[in-house]
C-alpha cells in the first residue's frame, strides 16, 4: 500500500503542476482515444514502469474540472479539505449501511443531516440520507410521495392514474424518475414558467384542477431551487399553498443552488422551505466537495422508513434502526459521501460554508456587470443567479463553445430558454476571483478576434 500511496503522491503532484501550466487538457477526439492512450486490457500483467507511465498519461489527458478555465458544468474547482475527507473515506472503505461496519462514520452522516434539518427549520423528528446524486435524491422524494399518497402501491403496484407537476425548466431527472416509480413520463405535467424561469403558480393550480376533473390523481409537486439553465428559484410559499390546498407532497430540488440555506444574504431565495415535505441539495455543486455528495431530508421520518426499509436478517444484526442507515437508504452497500462534507464543514464552520456560497454570487455579479457594460454582449439571465447566460457578437453559442473546447481555450457550455440559445457561464468555482472571471471574457474575445472563422460577425446575424 505504501508504495502505491507514494505513486499516488507522485501523480497528484504532476497533475497539480500540470493544471497550473495547462488548465485545459488537450481534448482527445473519441475516435483517436484508443490510439492515443494504452487503454486496452490484456492477459499479461503490465511491467512496472510501463504501468506507471500508462496511468500518468491517462490522468494527465483527462479533462480538468478543478482549474480556472473550467466553467462547463454545475460543479468545478477543488476544495482541498473536502478532497482530503473523500480520500480518507476511500482508504477506510466502510459501507454506510450499519453501525457495526461504519461506526463513527454513521455519527458523521447523522450530524450533517440533523444540522441541515435544523438550519432549514424542520421539526425535531425529521431525517434524511445521502443519495448517489441529485437525480437519485429526487427519485427518493418521488417514491416517498407516491407511497405517502397510497401506501398499497408498495405491495400492489400502481393502479391509479397518478400525475405529478414540475416546471418546464426543471431537471430531466423528474420525467426519468416518473418512469422509474411506475407513474410514467406522460403523467408529468410540465408547467409553464414566467420570463424569469419560475413556475407560474396559477398554471399549476389550473392544471391540477383540470386533472382532478378528468379522473387523475395528483400527488406530487417538484419545485426547483436553481434551475439547471438559468439558476431560477421557484416561489416556494406560492407552490406550498397550492400543495396544501390539494394535499400534495412538495419537494424542493435544490441540487444546484439549495446550498443557499447556508447564506443569510441569499436564503431569502428559498423562503418557505420549511413548508416543503422534502428538500435535496448537492454539496458537490455549490459547496465544491468532490462528486458525489447529495443530501435529501424530509419532515416525515415515517415515510423515509416506510418507503426504504427492508428487513434483512443477514445484514441488520446489531444496534438500533436509528444507527443502521441502510434502513433509510436506496442502496445496500453505500459509499461514505458524508465524510468529505463533514471534514470541510468542520474546518471552515457554517460561516465558512456561507462565504463559499456568497462568493459565487459575487463572481456572478462581476460577470453580469462586465456583460452589461460591453455592447458586444447580450445578457439573458437575471440577478440572484450564479448562471450567467449571454451571447457574444451574435455568434451562435454552440459554435463558440465547441470551438473553445476543441482549441483547448476554455470549457464552457450553452443552454436555451424561450427559444434563445446562449453561453452559460457558471461561477461555481469558489477558488476563482474577479481576475479569473474577467480573464474568461478576455479569452473569448481574443479567441474570436484571432480565429478566421469568426471574422465578419455579420455572417452570424439572422
Ligand atoms: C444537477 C441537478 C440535478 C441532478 O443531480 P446529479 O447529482 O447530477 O444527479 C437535479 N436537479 C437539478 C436542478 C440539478 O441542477
Amino acid at each position: 500500500m505504501l508504495k502505491d500511496l507514494a505513486l499516488f503522491n507522485k501523480i497528484a503532484n504532476l497533475l497539480l503542476k500540470s493544471e497550473e501550466e495547462h488548465p485545459i487538457a488537450n481534448p482527445i477526439p473519441p475516435e483517436d482515444l484508443y490510439d492515443k492512450l494504452d487503454i486496452s486490457l490484456g492477459a499479461a500483467p503490465a511491467s512496472e514502469t510501463f504501468f506507471e507511465k500508462t496511468i500518468e498519461d491517462l490522468i494527465l489527458s483527462t479533462p480538468r474540472t478543478a482549474t480556472k478555465l473550467f466553467f462547463n458544468q454545475l460543479f468545478g474547482g477543488r476544495n482541498s479539505k473536502a478532497t482530503l475527507g473523500d480520500l480518507l473515506a476511500v482508504l477506510l472503505n466502510n459501507s454506510m449501511y450499519t453501525y457495526k461496519v461504519a461506526g463513527p462514520q454513521v455519527g458523521i452522516e447523522k450530524e450533517i443531516l440533523h444540522k441541515v434539518c435544523d438550519i432549514i427549520g424542520y421539526p425535531k423528528d425529521s431525517d434524511g440520507t445521502f443519495a448517489p446524486g441529485g437525480s437519485m435524491s429526487n427519485f427518493m422524494a418521488m417514491l416517498m410521495a407516491r407511497d405517502a399518497y397510497n401506501s398499497s402501491i408498495k405491495t400492489e403496484g400502481v393502479t391509479q392514474k397518478l400525475t405529478l407537476y414540475t416546471s418546464a425548466e426543471s431537471h430531466y431527472s423528474i420525467p426519468k424518475n416518473a418512469a422509474f416509480i411506475g407513474v410514467g413520463r406522460e403523467q408529468v405535467r410540465h408547467i409553464e414558467t414566467n420570463k424569469n424561469g419560475q413556475m407560474i403558480s396559477e398554471k399549476l393550480e389550473s392544471k391540477i384542477t383540470e386533472d382532478l376533473a378528468n379522473g387523475f390523481h395528483p400527488f406530487f409537486v417538484n419545485a426547483t431551487a436553481g434551475t439547471t439553465v438559468l439558476g431560477a428559484f421557484d416561489d416556494i410559499p406560492l407552490l406550498s399553498l397550492i400543495c396544501r390546498k390539494f394535499n400534495l407532497w412538495l419537494h424542493v430540488d435544490g441540487a444546484y443552488c439549495g446550498s443557499v440555506i447556508f447564506s443569510s444574504k441569499y436564503k431569502h431565495l428559498i423562503t418557505g422551505l420549511e413548508q416543503a415535505d422534502s428538500f435535496s441539495f448537492n454539496a458537490h455543486k455549490m459547496l465544491g466537495t468532490p462528486l458525489t455528495c447529495s443530501i435529501i431530508v424530509t419532515k416525515h421520518k415515517k415515510h423515509l422508513y416506510d418507503s426504504f426499509s427492508n428487513d434483512a436478517a443477514y445484514l441488520y444484526q446489531t444496534d438500533g434502526d436509528d444507527y443502521n442507515l441502510g434502513k433509510t437508504s436506496i442502496q445496500c452497500g453505500r459509499r461514505n459521501d458524508a465524510l468529505k462534507l463533514w471534514v470541510l464543514w468542520k474546518s471552515v464552520g457554517t460561516e465558512g460554508l456561507e462565504k463559499i456560497v456568497d462568493h459565487q454570487f459575487y463572481l456572478a455579479k462581476i460577470a453580469r456587470s462586465y456583460i452589461k457594460s460591453n455592447p458586444d454582449y447580450t445578457l439573458y439571465s437575471f440577478d440572484d443567479s450564479i448562471s450567467v447566460c449571454f451571447n457574444y457578437k451574435n455568434i451562435p453559442a454552440q459554435t463558440l463553445c465547441t470551438a473553445l473546447y476543441k482549441n483547448a481555450e476554455l470549457m464552457v457550455g450553452f443552454g436555451t430558454f424561450n427559444n434563445e440559445e446562449f453561453v452559460r457561464l457558471v461561477t461555481i468555482n469558489t477558488k476563482n476571483t474577479e481576475k479569473e472571471i474577467l480573464a474568461f471574457f478576455k479569452a473569448i474575445e481574443k479567441f474570436v478576434a484571432k480565429d478566421p472563422a469568426f471574422q465578419g460577425t455579420e455572417v452570424f446575424e439572422q
